[in-house]
Protein backbone atom coordinates (compact mmCIF):
# COMPACT_ATOMS: atom_id res chain seq x y z
CA UNK A 1 0.00 0.00 0.00
CA UNK A 2 1.04 3.45 -0.76
CA UNK A 3 2.63 5.58 2.51
CA UNK A 4 2.26 8.55 0.33
CA UNK A 5 -0.38 8.80 -2.12
CA UNK A 6 -1.04 12.27 -4.85
CA UNK A 7 -4.33 12.00 -6.88
CA UNK A 8 -5.01 14.40 -9.15
CA UNK A 9 -3.05 17.07 -7.91
CA UNK A 10 -3.36 19.95 -9.79
CA UNK A 11 -1.99 23.91 -9.35
CA UNK A 12 -3.22 26.84 -10.79
CA UNK A 13 -1.62 30.66 -10.18
CA UNK A 14 -4.07 32.87 -11.40
CA UNK A 15 -5.04 31.41 -14.85
CA UNK A 16 -1.73 29.40 -15.06
CA UNK A 17 -1.81 25.56 -14.55
CA UNK A 18 1.50 24.81 -13.59
CA UNK A 19 0.83 21.34 -11.90
CA UNK A 20 -1.38 19.52 -14.68
CA UNK A 21 -2.70 15.68 -12.86
CA UNK A 22 0.16 14.27 -10.93
CA UNK A 23 -1.03 10.98 -10.05
CA UNK A 24 2.16 9.09 -7.89
CA UNK A 25 2.57 6.41 -5.36
CA UNK A 26 5.43 6.39 -2.78
CA UNK A 27 6.12 3.50 -0.49
CA UNK A 28 6.84 4.05 3.27
CA UNK A 29 11.48 4.27 3.00
CA UNK A 30 11.26 5.10 -0.13
CA UNK A 31 13.84 7.62 -1.67
CA UNK A 32 12.19 9.74 -4.42
CA UNK A 33 13.70 12.20 -6.56
CA UNK A 34 12.02 14.50 -8.89
CA UNK A 35 13.80 16.00 -11.58
CA UNK A 36 12.84 18.11 -14.39
CA UNK A 37 14.48 21.51 -16.01
CA UNK A 38 14.39 24.91 -14.12
CA UNK A 39 10.36 25.93 -14.00
CA UNK A 40 8.90 22.62 -14.57
CA UNK A 41 6.99 22.66 -11.10
CA UNK A 42 9.36 20.48 -8.71
CA UNK A 43 9.26 23.10 -6.23
CA UNK A 44 5.66 23.90 -6.15
CA UNK A 45 4.63 19.84 -6.40
CA UNK A 46 7.09 19.52 -3.13
CA UNK A 47 5.84 22.70 -1.63
CA UNK A 48 1.80 21.18 -2.32
CA UNK A 49 2.77 17.86 -0.59
CA UNK A 50 4.30 20.02 2.45
CA UNK A 51 1.09 22.54 2.54
CA UNK A 52 2.96 25.13 1.91
CA UNK A 53 0.51 25.53 -1.44
CA UNK A 54 -2.68 24.66 -1.49
CA UNK A 55 -3.93 22.31 -4.33
CA UNK A 56 -6.18 23.44 -6.76
CA UNK A 57 -7.29 19.93 -7.20
CA UNK A 58 -6.58 16.32 -6.24
CA UNK A 59 -6.24 14.56 -3.01
CA UNK A 60 -2.87 14.02 -0.87
CA UNK A 61 -3.28 10.88 1.39
CA UNK A 62 -0.56 10.33 4.10
CA UNK A 63 -0.21 6.60 6.30
CA UNK A 64 -3.61 6.48 5.29
CA UNK A 65 -4.73 10.31 6.64
CA UNK A 66 -6.35 12.31 4.37
CA UNK A 67 -3.88 15.35 4.61
CA UNK A 68 -5.09 17.23 1.59
CA UNK A 69 -6.95 19.92 3.45
CA UNK A 70 -4.33 19.65 6.90
CA UNK A 71 -2.24 22.57 7.63
CA UNK A 72 1.53 22.34 7.02
CA UNK A 73 2.33 22.26 11.13
CA UNK A 74 -0.01 19.41 11.25
CA UNK A 75 1.10 16.76 8.55
CA UNK A 76 4.18 15.76 9.86
CA UNK A 77 6.75 15.94 7.28
CA UNK A 78 9.83 18.37 7.72
CA UNK A 79 11.28 20.03 4.85
CA UNK A 80 15.00 21.60 4.30
CA UNK A 81 15.53 24.34 1.11
CA UNK A 82 17.84 25.41 -1.00
CA UNK A 83 19.01 28.38 1.85
CA UNK A 84 20.00 27.09 5.50
CA UNK A 85 17.25 29.57 6.90
CA UNK A 86 18.85 29.26 10.09
CA UNK A 87 18.70 31.51 12.92
CA UNK A 88 21.74 33.53 12.83
CA UNK A 89 21.91 34.70 16.77
CA UNK A 90 21.14 31.02 18.09
CA UNK A 91 23.82 28.25 18.16
CA UNK A 92 23.72 25.41 16.13
CA UNK A 93 22.36 23.69 19.33
CA UNK A 94 19.37 26.11 19.69
CA UNK A 95 18.97 26.34 16.18
CA UNK A 96 18.34 22.20 16.26
CA UNK A 97 16.34 22.24 19.12
CA UNK A 98 14.16 25.12 18.01
CA UNK A 99 10.80 23.78 16.76
CA UNK A 100 11.08 21.05 19.89
CA UNK A 101 11.13 23.69 22.92
CA UNK A 102 7.76 25.44 20.50
CA UNK A 103 6.09 22.54 20.96
CA UNK A 104 6.90 21.99 24.98
CA UNK A 105 9.36 18.66 24.54
CA UNK A 106 10.93 17.91 28.21
CA UNK A 107 14.89 19.50 27.86
CA UNK A 108 16.09 16.11 28.64
CA UNK A 109 14.48 14.79 25.52
CA UNK A 110 15.73 17.43 23.69
CA UNK A 111 19.04 17.35 24.29
CA UNK A 112 19.33 13.71 23.64
CA UNK A 113 16.94 14.03 20.44
CA UNK A 114 19.36 16.80 19.49
CA UNK A 115 23.09 14.89 20.68
CA UNK A 116 21.90 12.22 18.57
CA UNK A 117 21.17 13.85 15.46
CA UNK A 118 24.36 15.84 15.82
CA UNK A 119 26.28 12.37 16.03
CA UNK A 120 24.73 11.30 12.63
CA UNK A 121 25.73 14.86 11.43
CA UNK A 122 28.71 14.91 12.28
CA UNK A 123 28.03 18.41 14.18
CA UNK A 124 28.83 16.94 17.36
CA UNK A 125 31.57 19.47 18.18
CA UNK A 126 30.00 22.40 16.52
CA UNK A 127 26.89 22.82 18.85
CA UNK A 128 27.84 25.71 20.80
CA UNK A 129 29.00 27.56 17.85
CA UNK A 130 26.65 29.93 15.61
CA UNK A 131 25.76 29.64 11.78
CA UNK A 132 28.67 32.26 10.87
CA UNK A 133 30.92 30.20 12.55
CA UNK A 134 30.23 27.39 10.50
CA UNK A 135 31.08 26.28 6.65
CA UNK A 136 28.29 26.19 4.10
CA UNK A 137 27.99 21.95 4.47
CA UNK A 138 28.21 22.09 7.93
CA UNK A 139 25.28 24.97 7.91
CA UNK A 140 23.64 22.66 5.36
CA UNK A 141 23.83 19.54 7.94
CA UNK A 142 22.44 21.84 10.62
CA UNK A 143 19.35 22.10 8.57
CA UNK A 144 18.68 19.20 8.44
CA UNK A 145 19.76 18.20 11.55
CA UNK A 146 16.50 20.43 12.64
CA UNK A 147 14.18 17.98 10.26
CA UNK A 148 15.80 15.11 11.72
CA UNK A 149 14.52 15.33 15.39
CA UNK A 150 10.72 16.19 15.03
CA UNK A 151 11.09 12.48 13.20
CA UNK A 152 9.35 13.16 11.08
CA UNK A 153 7.20 10.75 8.59
CA UNK A 154 8.67 12.09 5.44
CA UNK A 155 11.81 14.72 4.59
CA UNK A 156 11.16 17.10 1.71
CA UNK A 157 14.18 18.36 0.44
CA UNK A 158 14.60 21.10 -2.02
CA UNK A 159 17.47 21.57 -4.11
CA UNK A 160 19.71 21.44 -0.74
CA UNK A 161 23.31 21.21 -2.54
CA UNK A 162 22.71 24.16 -4.88
CA UNK A 163 24.40 26.72 -2.61
CA UNK A 164 27.47 24.56 -2.23
CA UNK A 165 30.27 24.61 -3.97
CA UNK A 166 31.35 21.51 -6.12
CA UNK A 167 33.27 19.70 -3.63
CA UNK A 168 31.05 20.21 -0.86
CA UNK A 169 27.99 19.12 -2.99
CA UNK A 170 29.46 15.96 -3.45
CA UNK A 171 30.62 15.27 0.20
CA UNK A 172 27.00 16.54 1.52
CA UNK A 173 25.21 14.12 -1.31
CA UNK A 174 27.16 11.23 0.39
CA UNK A 175 25.99 12.09 3.52
CA UNK A 176 22.52 12.57 2.50
CA UNK A 177 22.69 9.32 1.13
CA UNK A 178 24.26 7.86 4.36
CA UNK A 179 21.68 9.81 6.22
CA UNK A 180 18.69 8.00 4.17
CA UNK A 181 20.80 4.48 4.82
CA UNK A 182 21.12 4.99 9.05
CA UNK A 183 17.36 6.46 9.18
CA UNK A 184 15.45 4.51 6.42
CA UNK A 185 13.36 7.59 6.60
CA UNK A 186 10.77 8.20 3.19
CA UNK A 187 12.01 11.26 1.76
CA UNK A 188 11.12 13.20 -1.65
CA UNK A 189 14.26 14.90 -2.97
CA UNK A 190 13.97 17.85 -5.52
CA UNK A 191 17.29 18.71 -7.82
CA UNK A 192 17.36 19.69 -11.42
CA UNK A 193 20.89 17.71 -11.72
CA UNK A 194 21.08 14.75 -13.21
CA UNK A 195 23.56 12.82 -11.39
CA UNK A 196 22.23 13.89 -7.78
CA UNK A 197 18.90 12.23 -9.18
CA UNK A 198 20.54 8.90 -10.18
CA UNK A 199 23.02 8.43 -7.50
CA UNK A 200 20.34 8.96 -4.65
CA UNK A 201 17.20 7.50 -5.76
CA UNK A 202 15.56 4.00 -5.46
CA UNK A 203 12.78 6.13 -8.21
CA UNK A 204 13.08 9.20 -10.11
CA UNK A 205 10.29 11.38 -11.00
CA UNK A 206 10.89 13.03 -14.25
CA UNK A 207 8.55 15.98 -14.46
CA UNK A 208 8.28 18.36 -17.65
CA UNK A 209 5.87 21.49 -17.29
CA UNK A 210 3.70 20.30 -14.45
CA UNK A 211 3.34 16.70 -16.09
CA UNK A 212 5.13 13.43 -15.50
CA UNK A 213 6.87 11.89 -17.88
CA UNK A 214 8.13 9.12 -16.46
CA UNK A 215 8.58 7.13 -13.12
CA UNK A 216 11.42 4.29 -12.65
CA UNK A 217 14.32 3.19 -10.31
CA UNK A 218 17.44 5.06 -11.93
CA UNK A 219 18.47 1.91 -14.32
CA UNK A 220 14.99 1.62 -15.60
CA UNK A 221 15.20 5.61 -16.98
CA UNK A 222 18.88 4.97 -18.41
CA UNK A 223 17.95 1.17 -20.30
CA UNK A 224 14.40 2.28 -21.35
CA UNK A 225 13.80 6.04 -21.67
CA UNK A 226 9.73 6.47 -22.27
CA UNK A 227 10.97 9.56 -24.59
CA UNK A 228 13.11 11.85 -26.25
CA UNK A 229 12.78 14.18 -23.40
CA UNK A 230 13.51 11.58 -20.63
CA UNK A 231 16.47 9.93 -22.65
CA UNK A 232 18.46 13.80 -23.27
CA UNK A 233 17.70 14.94 -19.63
CA UNK A 234 19.06 11.77 -18.07
CA UNK A 235 22.05 11.52 -20.91
CA UNK A 236 21.33 8.26 -22.33
CA UNK A 237 23.68 7.92 -25.24
CA UNK A 238 21.57 8.49 -28.24
P1 LIG B 1 11.00 24.44 -10.42
O1 LIG B 1 11.13 24.27 -8.94
O2 LIG B 1 10.87 23.16 -11.16
O3 LIG B 1 12.08 25.30 -10.99
P2 LIG B 1 8.63 25.97 -9.71
O4 LIG B 1 7.75 24.99 -9.04
O5 LIG B 1 9.39 26.91 -8.85
O6 LIG B 1 9.61 25.21 -10.72
O7 LIG B 1 7.78 26.84 -10.72
C1 LIG B 1 6.90 26.26 -11.67
C2 LIG B 1 6.15 27.36 -12.39
O8 LIG B 1 5.24 27.98 -11.49
C3 LIG B 1 7.07 28.47 -12.90
O9 LIG B 1 6.56 28.90 -14.14
C4 LIG B 1 6.91 29.54 -11.84
O10 LIG B 1 7.11 30.81 -12.41
C5 LIG B 1 5.48 29.36 -11.39
N1 LIG B 1 5.27 29.77 -10.00
C6 LIG B 1 5.84 29.21 -8.91
N2 LIG B 1 5.41 29.81 -7.79
C7 LIG B 1 4.55 30.77 -8.16
C8 LIG B 1 3.74 31.73 -7.46
N3 LIG B 1 3.75 31.80 -6.12
N4 LIG B 1 2.97 32.56 -8.19
C9 LIG B 1 2.94 32.47 -9.54
N5 LIG B 1 3.65 31.59 -10.26
C10 LIG B 1 4.44 30.75 -9.60
MG1 LIG C 1 12.61 24.92 -7.60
Amino acid sequence: MAYLQLQGIEKEFGNVRVIRGIDLEIRQGEFIVFVGPSGCGKSTLLRLIAGLEETSAGTLMLDGRDITHQPSSKRDLAMVFQSYALYPHMSVFENMSFALKLAKVDPAIIKDKVDRAAKILNLTNYLERTPKELSGGQRQRVAIGRAIVRAPKVFLFDEPLSNLDAALRGQTRIEIAKLHRDLGATTIYVTHDQVEAMTLADRVVVLRDGQIEQVGTPLELYDRPANQFVAQFIGTPQ
